[in-house]
């Protein structure tokens, strides 16, 4: 029978389990291999050599399959170690940088008190849903269904309105408890609503009861977002928008998909990525990704394009790398073109967006991008800070044996890519020759009878050391058949050039320079395209 004293515990326990993963736990007692879906290492109870002690990340359960001992990670830290159930849980919340709780029977009037807050976040949902489809609320419908939310959607979001008297500041009688819960505040003339003429989306804790609300402004207002501020029944650093609706995708899918904004989250599950989350507003936190990595390590990162979105993904790396395992899958994808989403989907569809997912950066690449781009690493002093910062980013990673992986990773990315910048760069000097006369006085003939094709090809003409001064026959052409002259005039030459170019690099490679490899293809490529130009020119 549940008493009182044990309630208390119950809760924190619940949390230490959605905190701490299993294979951590055990992981630290007994080296253990993935094998399928579980990992399995020597079983610390009974002697053995061969693995026979499974642990389920899935099931936050361990079992040994020789000797029949098993447990969650509270039995198994109190049998290993010997320990009665308070110093399990004391060294467990430890690990998971926890405060234990007062050992005393849980304030009931703490527990009523959240009940009431649930009660009332509950009630306030249901009468901002009602409020949507009345009159008040038709412009806020009309917004929402603009943004190509249906009917089903709507119910199953909960979405709902908040108008611009207050509604909820009158309806219930207990003022503390309406601060309490975000909804109001205290102003000089009485309570207020918090959240007026906002379109409504209720935030619901991972169990799907409605804990805060997110309020979004209608007649273009900034900010765009107002959130419930913390309370003791919401707190925004551990709260990822959607969670409670992809929690069974996360599981199935094996990965989840973590977008920037609600409604993208929203199109997103709707659209076949049940897995999709959104943290609230604010910047991803460690609490965010320890609730994501539960269920698995697999996390697409979805972010925009532009450079707010990429310092974002730069931050997200940064949070997620104490988390990585050997199985782990962390991924960066960036929607371009300032779209989101929401967009993609619209006007792409579900291929774009899957295109977009499947072609995500993996960690170990985005991590090397990362230092590529933020540093010089052209130079010493550059590569040294690129160094470091990978470096740095390295040290957060638990697991020693995956650390010393991703160490020789980047060694030898680091050799192959920047040993290269230390030799210098192949010079190489291509000198055209001289024109021949009849271009020369068919040039000097369109300059003086067309000088706004002179202009326009001002810096071509230049490069060619002509005297544009003197005499020349009329020849007759056309402007039109004068800039067609001129402009495969400068095809010829580039073309030229390219060759020219090339031969040199051969040459090089010739002497040893296996650096000039890429450079020849390159080159090969280019002449290639302008060949094909001058064909197609040629025949017009
Ligand atoms: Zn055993």
């Amino acid at each position: 029978m549940a008493t009182p004293g044990k309630f208390s515990y119950k809760n924190f326990t619940d949390e230490l389990r959605e905190r701490l993963s299993i294979v951590d736990v055990v992981g630290r007692r007994v080296p253990l291999t993935k094998k399928g879906q579980n990992y399995w290492g020597c079983c610390p109870f009974h002697n053995e050599k061969t693995p026979s002690f499974c642990v389920s990340e899935d099931k936050g359960f361990c079992k040994c399959f020789g000797c029949g001992e098993s447990g969650d990670i509270i039995s198994f830290t109190m049998k290993v170690n010997n320990m009665d159930f308070k110093s399990a849980i004391e060294e467990l919340a430890n690990m998971a940088g926890m405060k234990m709780p007062e050992y005393k029977p849980r304030d009931p009037r703490i527990v009523q008190r959240e009940e009431s807050l649930f009660d009332i976040c509950e009630q306030a949902c249901k009468l901002y849903q009602e409020k949507l489809f009345t009159v008040d609320g038709a412009h806020a419908l009309e917004y929402v269904r603009g943004r190509g939310f249906t009917d089903e959607m709507i119910a199953k979001y909960r979405i709902g309105y908040a108008p611009k008297n207050n509604l909820i500041a009158g309806k219930f009688n207990n003022a503390k408890q309406l601060i309490d819960s975000g909804l109001c505040r205290r102003g000089d003339y009485g309570m207020y609503d918090f959240f007026r003429d906002k379109l409504m989306f209720p935030i619901f804790n991972a169990k799907g009861k409605v804990v805060a609300f997110s309020g979004r402004s209608l007649d273009g207002s900034e900010p765009k977002y107002i959130n419930t501020t913390d309370t003791d029944i919401f707190h925004k650093r551990s709260t990822v928008f959607g969670f409670n609706f992809a929690r069974e995708s996360i599981h199935r899918a094996n990965r989840s998909i973590v977008v920037e904004g609600q409604i993208d989250a929203i199109k997103m599950q709707v659209n076949g990525f049940g897995e999709t989350v959104a943290p609230l507003g604010t910047a991803l936190t460690e609490e965010h990704i320890n609730l994501l990595c539960k269920s698995n390590r697999n996390i697409v990162f979805c972010f925009d394009g532009d450079t707010a979105g990429q310092k974002a993904a730069a931050r997200a790396c940064g949070i997620v790398m104490p988390f990585l395992r050997d199985t782990s899958d962390i991924k960066f994808a960036f929607v371009s073109g300032g779209k989101d989403p929401d967009e993609i989907l619209k006007t792409g569809g579900v291929d774009a967006m899957s295109k977009i997912i499947d072609e995500a950066t993996n960690l170990t690449d985005f991590l090397w991008e990362l230092a590529n781009k933020n540093y010089v690493v052209a130079t010493p002093g550059g590569r040294a800070q690129a160094e470091k910062f990978l470096d740095s980013q390295l040290e957060k990673i638990a697991d020693t044996e995956l650390r010393k992986h991703y160490k020789q990773e980047y060694d030898k990315r680091k050799f192959q890519t920047w040993q290269s910048w230390k030799k210098p760069k192949a010079v190489i000097n291509i000198k055209l020759p001289d024109i021949d006369s009849i271009s020369k006085n068919t040039l000097v003939y369109i300059v003086n009878n067309y000088p706004e094709l002179a202009e326009k090809y001002l810096d071509f003409l230049g490069t060619l050391g002509i005297d544009f001064d003197g005499d020349v026959p009329d020849l007759g052409m056309t402007i039109e058949a004068a800039e067609k002259y001129i402009v495969l005039l400068k095809l010829q030459r580039y073309l030229d050039k390219l060759n020219l170019q090339k031969k040199e690099l051969i040459n090089q490679r010739l002497m040893g320079n296996e650096d000039v490899r890429d450079e020849i293809s390159k080159t090969d490529e280019e002449i290639k395209k302008y060949t094909e130009k001058l064909q197609l020119l040629t025949r017009l």
